[in-house]
């Protein structure tokens, strides 16, 4: 809707710009030339000038690369993918440290000393499946990439410490996960301590409408330890349930589409954007558009931080090549040309920024009608 400029219009429907304006202005809508108009006052001047007005979106024509792979699919080729599962919680409840304890119960001896640093999405197999985990991206980014559309969540875990109960967070935390519509287990923390009281838990998140299944509920309450490694074991097949009964599938061929989740500025490596690939295989030498930034992957490396060829279904890992820092919650997406790429991106800068321009228009326009 705000894709058209006064100056714009007025030429599509060979009017001056000043009579745009003036019967804007006769309503008490101040707008200047460049500015971009809403959709109300699209409807009022359609109606003032009687001519149709449809709006279409300006980007229409850039953003359907990001569910291009919804049309024309072959289904014969999609194959299950493993789940994506998001951690979320009160802080201090124990998120990270169940991260770190999964990970390092599920990789051999061997390996386990490699393990120092904490990392914020990985995969390990449980029975010969795949399960991708994610800590929680904050608040903040989990709404944001709500907003966007980006689901890259299937199933979500909120830790409640058992020792502690609901909290604030774990409020703010239930009421996403509700919105998300994604299935909920209930992993309750901290179940070495003395002072555990997983039945306060359960009453709290009864009253929150998640009820356990040995209450009568159909909300899924295990009891761990991030300490001790109790009860994961039970987490993780519990989540393989959750996941079959989703059916998740995608095609390994199709062209790649990723989300990130994470993105930085690096010393020597340039922008790095932490990634989960939704569809398609991710390769070095692919030419990606994400959001307004583009360019060519260069390098990719795995959950373990070893450099890779390429990424699949549901895997994680991140990506060297873009021209910028993309931000949290952007979809990636492979192009068939970096001309294509390029002009993608750039169509989309270019629209941000007039976008903000206009937007500072009218602040100084209405500070200015304040002072007079
Ligand atoms: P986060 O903020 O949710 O990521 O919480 P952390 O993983 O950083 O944990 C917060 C604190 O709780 C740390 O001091 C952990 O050592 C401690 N902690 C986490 N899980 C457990 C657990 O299962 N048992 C005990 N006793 N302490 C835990
Ligand atoms: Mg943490």
């Amino acid at each position: 809707p705000e894709d058209i400029r006064v100056y714009e219009f007025a030429e599509a429907c060979g009017k001056s710009p000043a009579e745009v304006i003036t019967v804007l202005f006769s309503l008490g809508m101040m707008v200047t030339k460049n500015d971009f108009l809403k959709q109300d006052e699209l409807e009022i001047l359609g109606e003032e000038f009687g001519i149709e007005v449809t709006v279409k979106d300006a980007l229409e024509d850039v953003n359907y690369i990001e569910d291009y792979h919804g049309e024309d699919v072959d289904e014969s080729s999609f194959v299950t993918r493993p789940p994506v599962v998001t951690i979320m919680g009160h802080v201090d409840h124990g998120k990270t440290s169940l991260l770190d304890k999964i990970r390092s119960s599920k990789i051999a001896a061997g390996e386990a000393g490699g393990i120092t640093q904490h990392i914020s999405s990985y995969t390990v197999e449980k029975n010969g499946q795949k399960i991708t985990f994610v800590d929680t991206p904050g608040h903040a980014a989990f709404s944001a990439m709500r907003a966007r559309g980006a689901n890259v969540t299937d199933i979500i875990i909120i830790v409640v410490a058992a020792d502690d109960g609901v909290k604030a967070q774990t409020e703010e935390v239930i009421s996403h996960a509700k919105a998300s519509g994604c299935p909920i287990i209930v992993a309750m923390n901290k179940m070495d301590k003395e002072s555990a009281n997983p039945d306060m838990v359960k009453a709290q998140m009864a009253e929150r409408e998640l009820t356990p299944i040995d209450w009568g509920g159909n909300t899924e309450f295990i009891g761990v330890s991030a300490k001790t490694g109790e009860g994961i074991d039970e987490l993780l097949e519990n989540i393989l349930i959750q996941a079959e009964l989703l059916e998740l599938t995608a095609d390994p061929s199709a062209k790649a589409k990723a989300t990130v989740i994470e993105s930085s500025l690096e010393k020597g490596r340039g922008p790095v954007a932490n990634i989960i690939v939704q569809n398609g295989t991710l390769r070095i030498g692919d030419n990606i558009v994400c959001d307004t930034t583009f360019g060519r992957v260069k390098a990719i490396t795995d959950d373990n931080g070893r450099p890779v060829k390429e990424l699949g279904l549901s895997e994680t890992g991140t990506v060297l090549g873009l021209n910028e820092v993309p931000t949290t919650g952007s979809i990636m997406v492979v192009m068939d040309s970096d001309k294509e790429a390029r002009d993608i991106a750039t169509t989309r800068a270019e629209h941000a920024r007039a976008k903000e321009l206009s937007k500072s228009t009218k602040v100084s326009l209405e500070e200015m009608s304040g002072l007079i």
